[in-house]
């Protein structure tokens, strides 16, 4: 049986002060033994966050990372940094990196082989825009980005890692895939890990869905056979991610 998962993704907000404020607000909220909750806050934000969430169930994700472990990278930051700083997972290929920083399938696998060197979880994004979608190349397009992400990558990690399925269409629009769609895309991915890997890996890699997660949209989604939890955006920055957390 997979335990569940819940990341938050705070995206390019919040101050350090204002992030210690949400996520002891949000604390209380999101406790829960049986699922990993994850907080993946601004870089800046790790060091303060990490403290506040000490003792309590919540882990803490960063939102991406480089592929060095050291040098004249101005403005990067490395894995090494992350895990001193106590961080677990890191979410690598989000749509948003992808498209506004040019991050190609082939940097993101240096990215995910680099987070498993250094005892990093990767949250592995993929998702079609609304024209793929339209054009019936979706599954073809999930099995691109998917193979080349884990290239290289052994079975041990492989089960190990995170996968979020995430529409571009769906992220923060307010137009949430529905749950037959998800599960879809979900359940193909699981497939494409079995044809990488075998079937014990496709068992236990865990498969998130993201795009406008909500409290209510939530339980129906989170039911679906290869849904393993999300990864929110915009509600994770708000009292209704505790109902995403307990959505049972
Ligand atoms: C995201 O950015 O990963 C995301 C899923 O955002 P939202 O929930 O706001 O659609």
């Amino acid at each position: 049986m997979r335990r569940k998962f819940i990341a938050g993704n705070w995206k390019m907000n919040k101050t350090p002060s204002e992030a210690v404020t949400l996520a002891a607000e949000l604390l209380p909220l999101v406790k829960n033994d049986e699922e990993d909750v994850v907080f993946c806050v601004p870089a800046i934000d790790i060091v303060p966050v990490v403290a506040a969430v000490k003792g309590s169930n919540v882990k803490v994700g960063a939102q991406n990372m480089y592929f060095e472990d050291k040098g004249a990278y101005t403005g990067e930051i490395s894995p090494l940094m992350l895990k001193d700083a106590g961080v677990d997972y890191v979410i690598i290929g989000h749509s948003e990196r992808r498209q506004y920083f040019g991050e190609s399938d082939e940097m993101l696998n240096k990215k995910i082989l680099k987070a498993f060197e250094h005892g990093l979880t990767p949250i592995i994004c993929c998702g079609e825009t609304l024209e793929q979608r339209e054009e019936g190349i979706t599954l073809e397009w999930i099995k691109g980005q998917i193979t080349a992400a884990f290239q290289n990558v052994s079975a041990d990690l492989a089960k190990a890692s995170v996968v979020a399925y995430e529409p571009i269409w769906a992220i923060g629009t307010g137009k949430v895939a529905t749950s037959e769609q998800a599960q879809e895309v979900c359940g193909y991915i699981r497939k494409c890990i079995c044809e990488l890997y075998d079937e014990a890996t496709a068992d236990e890699i865990r498969i998130l869905y993201g795009g406008s997660v909500t409290a209510a949209s939530a339980p129906e989604l989170f039911a679906m056979p290869d849904i393993d939890g999300g990864l929110v955006g915009g509600a994770s920055l708000k009292p209704d991610f505790g109902g995403i957390v307990n959505y049972k």
